[in-house]
């Protein structure tokens, strides 16, 4: 059973207004448990409204959304944040860490509001922050990491509850090349062999290039 499928998405502002904008004009996709695929758009293209509404944070106007076989296109706002708890971990192009809290904090606290025992819950944190690579850094605010290790710190808290579904959208934008190839290699190593499937926009070439697939969504939809 596909962990996504969009089917025929549709999403437009102002329409019938002046400003209309039609941005998503029936895009489809399915992504399969384990699947890695790169979202590749020139920016304006509707990249960001595409995973917002794969992520169950806004809804299409046309077209299906299903996440782990549930039509979740027109569920209640209940449903649709449940959904978006257990399922789906996001990663930005900026952290969005909590600066009061260590990186392993930042991990804790998201499996604290899905009821994870306090123990259990920092094991993973440390776990995840060793498979990683910054283990050393567990106890470091967000303000002492680099860009690279904040990166990482925000993988580790978007898989802390370990979703079926990662969306992506432009996780190593501001880092730069050999910052970004290390942040993206650790972000396949936990990806890999969890059965997670992701879909990640970048607008860089040589990463979509490692992953498993590459959709285009040009003129709103994807290919
Ligand atoms: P990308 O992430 O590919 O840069 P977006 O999904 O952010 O693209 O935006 C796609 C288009 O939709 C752009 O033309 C943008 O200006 C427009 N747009 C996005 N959000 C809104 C909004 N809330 N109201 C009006 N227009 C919007
Ligand atoms: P961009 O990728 O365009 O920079 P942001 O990272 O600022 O966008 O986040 C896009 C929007 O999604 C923001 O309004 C943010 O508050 C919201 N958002 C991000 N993650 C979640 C989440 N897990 N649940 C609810 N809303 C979220």
């Amino acid at each position: 059973e596909p962990v996504l499928v969009l089917d025929g998405v549709e999403k437009g502002y102002n329409l019938g207004q002046p400003g209309e904008v039609r941005v998503l004009r029936g895009a489809s996709l399915t992504l399969a448990p384990g699947e890695v695929v790169a979202l590749v758009a020139p920016s304006g293209a509707g990249k960001s409204t595409l995973l917002h509404i794969a992520g169950l944070l806004d809804t299409p106007d046309a077209g299906t959304v299903r996440i782990a076989g549930q039509d979740m296109a027109r569920a209640s706002d209940r449903r649709r944040t449940a959904a978006r708890r257990a399922d789906i971990g996001f990663v930005y192009q900026f952290h969005h860490l909590l600066p009061e809290f260590t990186a392993a904090e930042n991990i804790v606290l998201p499996q604290l509001a899905a009821g994870t025992p306090r123990a259990a819950a920092e094991a993973r944190a440390r776990d995840l922050l060793a498979r990683v690579g910054i283990a050393a850094r567990a106890d470091h605010r967000p303000a002492a990491l680099s860009g690279g290790e904040q990166q990482r710190v925000a993988v580790c808290r978007a898989l802390a509850n370990t979703p079926r579904l990662l969306l992506a959208d432009e996780p190593t934008g501001n880092l730069d090349p050999a910052t970004s190839d290390r942040v993206f290699a650790a972000l396949m190593d936990l990806v890999r062999g969890t059965g997670l499937a992701a879909l990640i926009a970048t607008h860089n070439l040589d990463l979509a290039a490692r992953m498993d697939r590459v959709l285009h969504l040009q003129d709103g939809r994807l290919g």
